[in-house]
């Protein structure tokens, strides 16, 4: 490691750790905390198979427990519903209520979204690049599940290979519709050196890198 280089790992983890504490304090938000926002957020982003209760904990990186108390709450202020599934009367799905997307208009994670976007196009290329291997190490350094979606899961069928020319889900046998390939799933598997995290256009930098 060059000399410019190893002024900055500590920094860096101590300005994740500042902003991840800054970014807590945001979202006391609108009567809600931040585990019941982050639980609209991944209704909004999250494919069928990821939508139950066990799933968001996953997610959430919280028990069972916590996380039953974070949908009662919010199931109790109209922003959730939950829903047993015809086919499975123990399976329990969950669905953001119009007004749970309407709250999400209030996002106070858009703040932040608000300041990247005034910032150089490179300087967000370098930090997406970088948080997203920061985030997918630190997964596998806890054994967290690394949720993700089609396009980069092993298990994706793409529709050329399909005789149907339907884009299906190699695990559950299940096509894949319009849309859904841009969900997250709790059952995404990732090849080796993928980056499950990183927008697509962002590829190429990527690539030119390995
Ligand atoms: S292909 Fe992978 S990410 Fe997509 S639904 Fe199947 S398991 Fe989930």
């Amino acid at each position: 490691m060059s000399e410019q280089n190893s002024q900055y790992p500590l920094h860096i983890a101590e300005l994740i750790d500042r902003i991840g504490r800054l970014t807590r304090e945001l979202q006391f938000v609108h009567g809600l905390n931040p585990a019941q926002w982050e639980t609209l957020r991944f209704l909004k982003r999250a494919n069928g198979q990821s939508r139950t209760p066990g799933c968001l904990a996953e997610f959430l990186c919280a028990t069972k427990g916590t996380t039953s108390q974070t949908v009662i709450s919010l199931e109790n202020k109209g922003l959730l519903q939950r829903c047993k599934d015809p086919k499975d009367k123990r399976k329990v799905t969950l669905h953001l209520t119009e007004k749970g997307r309407e709250m999400l208009c209030h996002d106070p994670l858009r703040k932040i979204e608000d300041m990247v976007r005034d910032m150089e196009p490179t300087i967000n290329a370098a930090l997406t690049l970088g948080l997203a291997q920061i985030l997918h190490q630190l997964q596998e350094a806890i054994g967290a599940r690394t949720f993700g979606t089609c396009k980069r899961c092993t298990s994706f069928r793409c529709r050329s290979q399909h005789p149907e020319k339907q884009d299906v889900c190699g695990l559950t046998g299940q096509p894949i519709g319009e849309g859904d390939n841009q969900r997250v799933c709790i059952n995404f598997s990732h090849g080796k050196d993928c980056h499950p995290f990183l927008p697509e256009d962002l590829e190429p930098v990527l690539s030119r890198q390995e």
